[in-house]
């Protein structure tokens, strides 16, 4: 499953050039053109998934393209914090107003280095809610639709 406009799609396809630091029938990793740090790596599934919704819950193929996805993110950033940086940010996605430019399932292994943290792309209080309220109904609005989902997916329960 392929989208022959997507850059990524490309990329794996070697339409487009990529240095490769992994790469398996269903997963490839390569580092980022344009890298946060050195060492920025995307780690990617052969399948065309625009965003982690599209990941799949029913075909067990696709469902083990998506295991090795996870594996393999954490294998990276586990080779990357063991051989050579101080730590290391998974980052991924969804959407552009989430800052998603790719729209192929991507995950950022960032390596860091050095003792200062970095400022995280979110700001810790910047949400607050008016009230217990309107807090209430955030959670409320966010479990019903997880039951929902899970009840349509039918996974687990
Ligand atoms: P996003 O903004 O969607 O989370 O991340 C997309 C990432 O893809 C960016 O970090 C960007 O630098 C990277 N990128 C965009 N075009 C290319 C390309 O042609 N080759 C590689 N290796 N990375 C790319
Ligand atoms: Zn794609």
């Amino acid at each position: 499953m392929k989208d022959p406009n997507c850059l990524f799609c490309k990329i794996i396809d070697g339409v487009l050039p990529s240095v490769k630091v992994y790469e398996s029938a269903n997963v490839l990793a390569f580092l980022d053109v344009n890298p946060v740090e050195k060492g920025h790596v995307l780690v990617v599934p052969k399948r065309h998934w625009p965003t982690i919704a599209d990941l799949p819950v029913s075909d067990s193929c696709d469902i083990r393209c998506a295991e090795e996805l996870m594996y393999i993110m954490r294998v990276v950033a586990k080779a990357v914090s063991s051989s050579f940086a101080d730590g290391v940010n998974v980052l991924q996605a969804n959407g552009g107003c989430a800052g998603q430019t790719v729209p192929h399932l991507h995950f950022h292994v960032i390596p860091r280095y050095g003792k200062e943290p970095v400022q995280p792309v979110w700001r810790s209080g910047a949400g607050k809610y008016t009230g217990e309220e309107e807090r209430d109904l955030f959670a409320k609005r966010i479990s019903e639709a997880v039951n929902c989902i899970v009840a349509e997916e039918r996974i687990v329960k």
